[in-house]
């Protein structure tokens, strides 16, 4: 079965970003970012890049595997500590510190020159030049958690009803009402989660 790239409806680019890994609740959490392709890719969906810009990234990492590998492992880093981050407003607890200093290492080395481009999920901050390095997305994304989690009220920050989903988002409804990330695609990854389960013979938890 192919999984579709995620949905943007965390109503924030970095919320979007934490979202780019789901069931975190699991055993058997699912990367959409599995290689540093797939994060160029996502950037083109955010509005991040631009289609020049995530074909010089394509073509330019193909040439650095390395180095692409590198970035991938360091967006990961910064997605778990953004979601650490979140995740801790929406529960009502204490951050790590761990987390902050991990955004904050991110956001040191945000480069200055911007711009405002549009994505899937609406307008972003986005470097003005054309890339230079193949991290140039990291740091809108870190951006995007500073002023989410400076702006937001902790009420509005919330994970998904469901434990096992993990997603998170920003509740923009009048009524502050919202529960789930998005009935259709939570129902369509644990339709796919059953797949999963079924086709490595591992008895699901029932609930
Ligand atoms: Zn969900």
């Amino acid at each position: 079965m192919r999984i579709d790239g995620p949905k943007f409806i965390g109503n924030a680019l970095c919320l979007d970003f934490v979202n780019t890994l789901t069931w975190r609740g699991t055993r058997w959490p699912h990367d959409y970012l599995r290689s540093y392709g797939d994060l160029v890719d996502w950037s083109r969906r955010g509005g991040l890049l631009d289609e020049a810009e995530a074909g010089e990234l394509h073509k330019r990492a193909a040439k650095d595997r390395r180095r692409g590998d590198v970035v991938l492992g360091a967006a990961r880093e910064l997605r778990e500590a953004i979601h650490g981050l979140t995740a801790s407003v929406a529960r009502g607890k204490g951050h790590a510190s761990g987390d902050m200093a991990v955004l904050n290492r991110v956001l040191a080395k945000a480069p200055r020159r911007r711009g405002l481009a549009k994505g899937e999920a609406g307008f972003v901050w986005k470097l003005s030049e054309r890339p230079r390095t193949l991290d140039v997305m990291l740091f809108p994304i870190a951006e995007s958690a500073g002023e989410t989690l400076i702006a937001a009220e902790s009420a509005r920050l919330k994970s998904c009803a469901s434990p096992e989903c993990g997603w998170v988002f920003l509740d923009t409804t009048r009524g502050n009402r919202r529960r789930w990330c998005d009935m259709a695609d939570c129902g369509n990854r644990v339709k796919a989660r059953r797949h999963y389960l079924k086709a490595h013979a591992l008895p699901e938890k029932r609930r």
